[in-house]
């Protein structure tokens, strides 16, 4: 593992065999009757005191993911604080379900129960962006459900993951029920494709979505997918330019654009574009870029050089299309994967960086006359996961997101995500949601049962 601040290894660590990978799946299999019996306040308690442990350990968490991603401070304590938040919320969620309801009794006088049962041993696979947020999404709903795991983080930021492991041996929780498993694709696709698997959650990119949903083929295995986004940001004409502008550089310099949801295409009335972009140039060229440690840091590198790479190749693929920057434009030359937050204007809707996920701090802007341009704009996109609109008019803003195709709309916000509402996309951004109810569900499968009278 690198600190992507300056390019040096910071940590190596082995990478699990196939065989371990097995012992893992037979562990959570085995450990899977007893955990998904214990009750649900049992299994709440083990929540908390994973909060609880992280809340102790804030610091180091938070510190171990800046390293380690290179995200500014401020940033991981966003993110350790919401891995926490997530805990929490799943341990208040399963208390209150009911383990079982009696539906209805018939004319015939056949009664029906229902009770909600675990899908069994789950398979969870994140990626690098949000190192213990993307986990616990998918972690504290798999364990309240009374699932076992095998959990394989990403192998570009383990390090804040196997932190977490040694959180879970502190706390007790029974061996078997979460096993996490260090690897990069082939140990993922070992794991996907294992017999024992019951069902995988995957979040990352739309290709390897594509290949876990073929492991996941054989076996017949239940399967979630948060994949890639390409989020507009619209913002009409009434709109405070100021704001405006601090919207849309928050919405895709955050985490140096390294973020599903980025609202990274930014389609703006015409009638304002001159003033806004000029005020926009002066912000972005502002903005500190640096090592995440440096408080005055506001975009911190990107997380590896395959990475900064990527962003390379759409900047070169920006100068063959002959693009127009308003700023940016080029990765910085320093032992760091770093880049300039980049702005292309006028950009049209072929072009492969309109239509491409970046993953980088790359913004693609275009004007639009009205609010159906906008609409048809925002929804030109074989992604769906979220968009931002910005407004003085509110009740405008709602008839606009009622028929934007995405999953999480921000009004005058952007990127808050709360635990209670669930998460995930439309088209290709993937299949499911996770957070709130819907994402205990993923988790579960409904049972009835009838009896006479
Ligand atoms: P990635 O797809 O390269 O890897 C994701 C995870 O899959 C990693 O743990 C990786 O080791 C593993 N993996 C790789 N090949 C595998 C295989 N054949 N079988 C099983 N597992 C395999 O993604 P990344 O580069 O880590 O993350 C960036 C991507 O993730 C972006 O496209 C981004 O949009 C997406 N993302 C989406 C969301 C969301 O909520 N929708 C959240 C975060 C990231």
């Amino acid at each position: 593992m690198y600190d992507p601040s300056v390019g040096e290894v910071i940590a190596t660590t082995q990478l699990c065999s196939k065989a371990q990978v097995n012992a893992a799946a037979t562990a959570a299999s085995n450990a899977l009757l007893s955990w998904s019996q214990t009750t649900v306040s049992e299994r709440a308690d083990y929540l908390n005191a994973i909060a609880d442990a992280m809340e102790q350990q804030f610091n180091k968490l938070v510190g171990l993911s800046a390293l380690n991603s290179g995200k500014p401070i401020e940033e991981a304590k966003i993110d350790v604080g919401d891995a926490i938040a997530c805990y929490r919320y799943y341990a208040n969620l399963i208390v209150s379900q009911s383990t079982l309801t009696e539906v209805t009794t018939n004319e015939a006088g056949i009664r029906l129960l229902k009770t909600l049962a675990p899908i069994g041993v789950c398979a969870l696979i994140v990626p690098w962006k949000f190192p213990m947020v993307t986990t616990s999404w998918k972690l504290a709903p798999a364990l309240a459900a009374g699932c076992t795991v095998i959990l394989k983080p990403s192998e570009v930021t383990l390090l804040p993951e196997l932190m977490l492991g040694n959180i879970l041996s502190a706390i007790g929780l029974p061996k078997g029920v979460v096993n996490i498993l260090p690897g990069a694709a082939e140990v993922g696709a070992a794991i996907t494709s294992h017999p024992l698997i019951d069902k995988i959650s995957f979040t990352g990119s739309n290709g390897v979505g594509e290949k876990v949903m073929i492991q996941a083929a054989k076996g017949i295995k239940d399967i979630s997918l948060e994949l890639g986004g390409k989020s507009a940001i619209i913002v009409r004409a009434d709109a405070d330019i100021d704001h405006a502008c601090d919207l849309i550089i928050g919405g895709i310099f955050t985490n140096a654009g390294q973020i599903c949801s980025a609202t990274s295409r930014l389609l703006l009335h015409s009638d304002i574009a001159q003033n806004l972009f000029t005020q926009l140039k002066i912000k972005t060229n502002s903005l500190q870029v640096g090592d995440g440690f440096d408080p005055d840091t506001q975009m911190g590198p990107l997380v590896s050089q395959q990475q900064q790479m990527q962003v390379q190749k759409y900047l070169d693929i920006a100068a063959e299309e002959n693009l127009d920057c308003l700023t940016g434009n080029n990765v910085l030359d320093s032992q760091g994967y770093f880049a300039s937050p980049t702005i292309y204007i006028e950009v049209p809707t072929d072009s492969r960086l309109w239509q491409e996920e970046v993953f980088g701090p790359v913004l693609v802007s275009t004007t639009f006359v009205d609010d159906t341009e906008a609409i048809r704009l925002a929804n030109d996109s074989k992604f769906a996961l979220a968009a931002t609109i910005v407004s003085a008019d509110e009740q405008a803003t709602i008839e606009m997101a009622l028929q934007i195709q995405a999953g999480h709309l921000w009004i005058n916000e952007q990127q808050i995500v709360l635990p209670e509402a669930g998460w995930g996309g439309f088209k290709q951004s993937g299949i499911g949601r996770e957070l709130g109810p819907d994402g205990l569900s993923a988790y579960q499968k409904s049972k009835h049962i009838l009896l006479p009278n």
